[in-house]
């Protein structure tokens, strides 16, 4: 059987180098990190929902004259993990845009609960998920504010709570004001590590059916990685779950990767059927990990 033979972390590490380039995600979504767009009145509100995701034959393009995302057919199940693979401008960020209707598709449908999202209200639809980005936006408020920030009627209790699930209740306890020190903008004041953990608590008290995850590509220290991904692990338990990946142990435990190349899908299915397929999946692992990695 083909498994890697090298320590997973070190594996994990060099194949960010491939699977890089996310300035583009940090852009889009930040404007969600910052303000809720204004809705039509006419749009239906999305109740809570179980987070079933469907892209039905999806083409969109930001230029008339040529295709981001072309046919793209996907389906997440409740609670499912989906990694989305593939080279730089691939179409990684503009499926998430998509989905958080930044833009609607040019042909094609995408369905939450088998509700076409054209007809759901933003604001309603974006209530369902939630933003993880490797830098997430921080305001220069207490910490339990920008916790808070996830869902602003909620208690300090619960603001605790999602903080002891994230793994940044300790840290938080460790600063000199706890909940109430206040965030730096330049974010001297914590690390990036623990940034993450509160973008993770933030999150985890707004509850959603619907995750999507730009995960950190920079170099984080051991101890706050496995809290990152242990808090992950806890955020993901049970929510449909969109990741961009460049870490290699996220991709090995997603249901489903979906790798990417010029906007359409060229490979799917799981880490060690897309070993196994042999195809551009497998050569982004062999040229990058050598051989050895895989056989
Ligand atoms: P990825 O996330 O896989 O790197 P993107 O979805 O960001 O890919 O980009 C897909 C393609 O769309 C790229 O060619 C990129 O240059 C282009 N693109 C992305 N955003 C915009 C935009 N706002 N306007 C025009 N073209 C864009």
């Amino acid at each position: 059987s083909r498994q890697f033979t090298r320590p997973l972390n070190d594996l994990a590490n060099q194949f960010n180098m491939i699977l890089s380039a996310v300035a583009g995600a940090e852009r889009v979504f930040q404007v969600m990190d910052e303000e809720p767009e204004k809705t039509e009145k006419e749009e239906e509100s999305l109740q809570l929902v179980k987070g079933d995701v469907r892209f039905e034959s999806v083409s969109f393009s930001y230029e008339s004259d040529q295709a981001t995302l072309q046919g793209i057919t996907l389906h997440a199940k409740p609670g499912e993990t989906v990694a989305l693979v593939g080279p730089t401008g691939a179409g990684k960020t503009t499926i998430i845009s998509l989905l958080l209707r930044f833009y609607d598709p040019d042909s094609g449908r995408i369905l939450i609960d088998g509700k076409d999202t054209k007809r759901v209200n933003r604001e309603s639809l974006r209530e369902q998920m939630a933003v993880v980005l490797q830098d997430s936006f921080l305001f220069e408020k207490s910490i339990r504010e920008n916790i808070r920030y996830g869902r602003l009627g909620a208690t300090d209790e619960e603001v605790e709570q999602a903080a002891r699930e994230a793994n940044a209740h300790s840290f938080i306890c460790k600063l000199p004001n706890g909940y109430d020190t206040v965030l730096q903008s330049s974010g001297s004041s914590i690390s990036q590590g623990q940034r993450q953990l509160l973008s993770i608590a933030r999150a985890m008290v707004k509850d959603p059916s619907i995750l999507i995850l730009d995960e950190a590509t920079s170099s984080i220290d051991t101890l706050t990685e496995m809290k990152i991904n242990d808090a992950l692990k806890t955020l993901m338990k049970g929510r449909t779950s969109f990741v961009i990946a460049h870490r290699l142990n996220t991709i090995y435990q997603a249901d489903q990767i979906i790798v990417l190349q010029n906007g359409s899908i060229i490979e799917r299915g799981t880490h060690d059927e897309l070993v196994e397929q042999n195809g551009f999946y497998r050569s982004l692992v062999d040229v990058q990990f050598g051989q050895q990695a895989v056989d």
